[in-house]
């Protein structure tokens, strides 16, 4: 793969969807002139712009949301687009803090999609060397929708592991690995259970989606992991 490591962070800032609740990229390089949402007089430091993002969503772009980066306080809280994301990493070489955003943790699942997105970069032809989505990072995105996320117990959740379950327990034993985006997670509409996943959809991982990526590049599961597919 090709590094371009010379790209600055500033390349590429930080838009935050209408909703509020998604972050994505934007190519700052190729973005001339954002449409002004201001009203007239007011100030154009504070004053967020209209922009289309790198995955073609529109948000707003404001000087203080910074560049899309992996510690960005404006990108934490929010879903950080794994489209967008993925175009950024390709581009600035930061493939490898890419992977491990995802796939950080090998215990819980996280081998497997490493060697997912390995065998995606092996295989799926680059994108020209320009910041845009293409049939490899929106194939990396698409793996990355369907990480490993671990669940623990609602006590664990709230007060800790050991303090729930005893002194030296550093993981939840009712703890166990999903797929966030196969599974059915609760809205607003559940109150103080919203982002919750809901008992009547819960996907265990690797999902079906991993495990078809896994034979697809002939990727040998983990042998508790092979009898379905979620
Ligand atoms: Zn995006
Ligand atoms: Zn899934
Ligand atoms: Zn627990």
């Amino acid at each position: 793969m090709t590094v371009e490591a010379h790209i600055p962070d500033s390349r590429f800032g930080t838009a935050i969807a209408m909703n509020g609740l998604h972050a994505h990229a934007v190519d700052l390089a190729a973005t001339r002139a954002p449409r002004p949402l201001r009203m007239a007089g007011e100030d154009p430091d504070t004053a967020a712009a209209a922009v289309f993002s790198l995955c073609g969503s529109r948000g707003q772009l404001l000087p203080r949301f910074g560049a899309f980066t992996y510690d960005n306080p404006w990108i934490a809280g929010r879903t950080r687009c794994e489209r967008c994301s993925w175009v950024v990493a390709l581009t600035r070489g930061t493939v490898e803090q890419e992977i491990d955003l995802y796939a950080g943790d090998d215990e819980c699942g996280g081998g497997l999609l490493r060697q997912i997105f390995t065998s995606i970069l092996a295989d799926a032809p680059p994108e020209g060397g320009q910041a845009q989505v293409g049939h490899r990072s929106d194939l990396l995105a698409h793996a990355a929708r369907h990480r490993p996320v671990i669940t623990v117990c609602e006590e664990c959740c709230e007060a800790g592991s050991a303090p729930t379950h005893g002194p030296g327990v550093k993981r939840c034993p009712h703890s166990s690995s999903v797929c966030i985006e196969c599974s059915f997670v609760a809205g607003a509409w559940a109150g103080e259970w919203e982002g919750t996943i809901a008992a009547e959809c819960e996907v265990q991982s690797p999902c079906s989606t991993l495990v078809t990526l896994a034979h697809h590049y002939g990727i040998s599961l983990p042998s508790s992991e092979s009898r379905d597919g979620g």
